[in-house]
């Protein structure tokens, strides 16, 4: 059976709660449609969403259809889909174990595994603005123009796009497996990882697939 739009974010933004990734009211989803961006409500809890908490907006961030705020991240969503035309979906959320790299401002580069070498040099961390605000929006935009698809939002959270929700989900889940990778090997002496000719052979073997 084909999911409607907002059947399949709900979808996965139940999938997002159960994997721990989008504690309590924090986060927001949206993806872009031919009627403009659809995007979760402002303060909904993934795991509890319901058709009406997905409201439909303009590009620039205006209510066209539905009776409840939108994200009050609606404007990153927004730049995001502006700067990006390969961007349909966007999942903003603060996983705890990817938080701690947020909270202690350090990037993800390190190349320990290789499903996380092959899709990323690095996710950088973005320096601190107040949540939901404009600056904070048009930093992350920059960073989306300049090619990155994920980044770390210091003391906040992450935001990832992707062509679609199944895919940013996967990527979604394939960073927290980095995240608490990192952490188990910290206890055994620290992540060792592989070279860049290890990387780059990675890299044309995945292509070729
Ligand atoms: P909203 O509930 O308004 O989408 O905001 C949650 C959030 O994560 C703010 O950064
Ligand atoms: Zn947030």
């Amino acid at each position: 059976m084909e999911l409607s739009d907002k059947e399949n974010i709900i979808y996965w933004a139940k999938r997002l709660y159960e994997r721990q990734m989008s504690p309590s009211t924090s986060g927001n989803i949206s993806i872009k449609t031919n009627q403009g961006i659809l995007i979760t409500a402002s303060g909904t809890c993934a795991c509890d969403l319901e058709k009406d908490d997905i409201v439909l907006i303009d590009y620039n961030g205006n209510l066209v259809e539905g009776n409840k705020k939108p994200s009050s991240e609606k404007i990153m969503h927004c730049e995001i889909y502006t700067k990006r035309d390969d961007i349909g979906a966007i999942i903003h959320c603060h996983c705890p174990v990817i938080c701690a790299y947020c909270v202690a401002g350090v990037p993800m580069k390190a190349p320990i595994l290789p499903d996380f070498a092959v899709l990323y040099d690095e996710i950088p961390i973005v320096p601190y603005y107040c949540p939901s605000t404009i600056e904070l929006a048009q930093v992350i935009g920059e960073y989306f123009e300049d090619g990155y698809s994920a980044v770390l939002l210091k003391n906040h959270g992450i935001v990832l796009g992707a062509n679609d929700l199944k895919s940013a989900f996967y990527q979604l889940d394939l960073i927290r497996a980095y995240a608490e990778t990192c952490f188990g090997a910290e206890i055994l002496g620290g992540a060792k990882p592989i070279s860049k000719k290890e990387v780059q052979e990675l890299r044309m073997l995945y292509r070729k697939k």
